[in-house]
């Protein structure tokens, strides 16, 4: 027997009418790339999607064509989510800080029919729309006054003139719930990049699950901004989850430094954010040198890659804000594990609390993970043995864009998939995943393995660093030894030796870092994670004195 509920599909379009209609007048709040800030409400943003929408229909945007966005987060950006979304296209993403080679390979991959960009970007569009022939039109995020004089780029289109072609009144067409509605590539650290390409189900079902009280918690009460850029995982899902709940938003453009971050949440009260470890290195240091306080700002997910230990306390110590671990991938949506407390947890002594708010955390539910060992087999939840981690849910990839890469699942005994994350973990007792390191960054030393996260959470602990990053080094007899990478506080001077010094008492004597190198900068991706990559390459020849 069927259930007799009304069948509606789970459509994006459906996040921004419901805002529109039901939290018509909350902000949206833009730092523009012209400096200014720009303020509107939902249903400003939903009026204005729709007759882009429109628009690009008139052009001949069919469902399933790809609009590609080169762009910071701005109220343009999020027209664009939404119009192409909306219209049964596919809104991809775009990393402007990838090389223009790697990014003009992936628009013709992906064959992208419009991309849309912010002015910042003119000179990565005029290096590749030569070499991206399919394009059939390049998109100047601005009005008129602002087009950018250039010959470089053919079928330059102005946003505001191409918006205006759309006619008001547009009504988002009933689209089946598992069309494609957005794109993002993994940063291809290994090979090419492989798109993830999510659904108007997995992407309405990760909305509602990132919005629990468990998860990123966001209410009407909320002011959010999502420092975590729009090319980076959709923002880890905020352009969706806000007009879940009728959030106001606030999107920084590319003012990312800790000044205008500062400047914004105290101007907008923001009481929400969202970023990479790196971003808030800045807005830390800024806020701490001016002696400066948040008025309203109350939480932050920091995920991205591990977030050290002393940035937690720094947050919640010295500025009462509570950090909330979190874990994910590009194939995931992004969200797969916070780490909150339970009721459990209320009576623990602060330090043992502070411990299980280290760790990546809980699962959301959709989401269900296992740890497994080389054969496959299932290892034990007890916080100590570590596996490959496997994930499956329906916000999780089950093949990329094309079918790069083949069937990328393992098949449990009830031939159901897991996705292999390529992440190494333990899982304790009460569910909480901890991340041992990424199975390529691993140290292997005399048959075991160091975590190079452990090691680098404990070197930034100390007051002289402000940067670390661990690698292995090849070593004739452990095969491997970790090398300690280290950037120092401007003004502050520590020796090898007490780096050293420092991790005595803390990890197993054998996991010490067989030697420090002092850098100037530690080189970040694309997405403001460390490259390992280009740390190994740069320490290629470099020999470990005790080799
Ligand atoms: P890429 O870094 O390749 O651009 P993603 O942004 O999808 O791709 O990165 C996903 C990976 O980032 C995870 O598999 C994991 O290795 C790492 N990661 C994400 N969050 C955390 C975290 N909180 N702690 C440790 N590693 C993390």
């Amino acid at each position: 027997m069927q259930g007799l509920m009304m069948d509606m599909p789970l459509l994006v379009s459906n996040l921004l009418r419901h805002a529109a209609r039901h939290f018509p007048d909350v902000e949206i709040v833009s730092r523009r790339v012209e400096g200014d800030l720009h303020r509107y409400s939902y249903r400003d943003c939903h009026d204005r999607a729709a007759r882009l929408a429109d628009a690009f229909t008139k052009r001949g945007v069919h469902v399933g064509d790809r609009i590609a966005t080169l762009a910071w987060n701005g109220y343009r950006h999020m027209e664009i989510y939404y119009a192409a979304a909306g219209l049964g296209g596919v809104v991809h993403t775009i990393n402007p800080r990838l090389h223009p080679e790697q990014i003009a390979w992936i628009v013709n991959h992906s064959n992208d029919a419009y991309l849309a960009f912010d002015l910042t970007f003119v000179p990565i569009v005029e290096a590749i729309a030569a070499h991206c022939p399919n394009v059939r039109g390049w998109i100047a995020m601005c009005g008129r006054d602002r087009m950018p004089a250039t010959t470089k780029i053919p079928n330059l289109l102005c946003y505001e003139e191409l918006l205006a072609e759309g006619a008001e009144g547009y009504v988002w067409p009933e689209l089946d719930e598992r069309s494609a509605c957005g794109l993002c590539y993994t940063s291809g650290t290994t090979g090419n990049p492989k798109g993830a390409l999510y659904s108007h189900r997995s992407t309405v079902l990760h909305a509602y699950a990132a919005a629990l009280p468990d998860a990123m918690g966001a209410s009407a009460r909320d002011s959010i901004l999502p420092v975590v850029p729009m090319f980076h995982v959709n923002a880890w899902g905020l352009p969706y989850t806000a007009p879940l709940v009728g959030a106001k938003l606030v999107f920084p453009g590319p003012a990312l430094d800790g000044k205008s971050i500062y400047e914004l949440f105290e101007s907008e009260k923001v009481t929400y954010s969202a970023g990479v470890p790196t971003v808030w290195l800045g807005l830390l240091q800024h806020v701490s040198a001016n002696n400066l306080r948040f008025s309203t700002f109350r939480r932050t997910v920091i995920g991205g890659s591990a977030c050290p230990p002393a940035m937690i306390r720094a947050f919640q110590e010295q500025y009462g804000v509570d950090v909330i671990h979190a874990w994910g991938m590009t194939e995931m949506s992004p969200l797969g594990t916070l780490s909150r407390l339970q009721n459990k947890h209320l009576d623990l002594p602060k330090e043992a609390q502070q411990k299980i708010l280290e760790k990546q955390g809980h699962v959301i539910f959709g989401v269900d993970m296992k740890i497994v060992d080389d054969d496959g087999r299932e290892l034990a939840w007890d916080g100590k043995a570590y596996g490959n981690l496997l994930v499956r849910g329906p916000w999780v990839v089950k093949e990329y864009f094309k079918g790069e890469g083949g069937d990328p699942l393992v098949y449990d005994a009830q031939g159901r998939g897991w996705f292999p994350t390529g992440d190494v973990a333990t899982i304790d007792a009460d569910g909480y995943m901890q991340i041992t390191d990424r199975s390529k960054d691993v140290i292997k030393s005399g048959g075991e393995w160091i975590s190079s996260i452990d090691l680098e959470n404990l070197a930034i602990a100390h007051p002289a660093v402000a940067q670390a990053a661990v690698i292995g080094i090849a070593h004739p007899k452990w095969d491997e030894r970790p090398l300690l990478v280290v950037v120092k506080k401007p003004g502050a001077e520590v020796t090898k030796d007490e780096l050293i010094r420092f991790y005595e008492g803390k990890i197993a004597k054998w996991w010490t870092p067989d030697d420090v190198q002092f850098v100037d900068a530690i080189p970040l991706g694309a997405t403001g994670k460390i490259l390992k990559t280009r740390l190994r390459e740069t320490f290629k020849d470099y020999r470990l004195p005790t080799a």
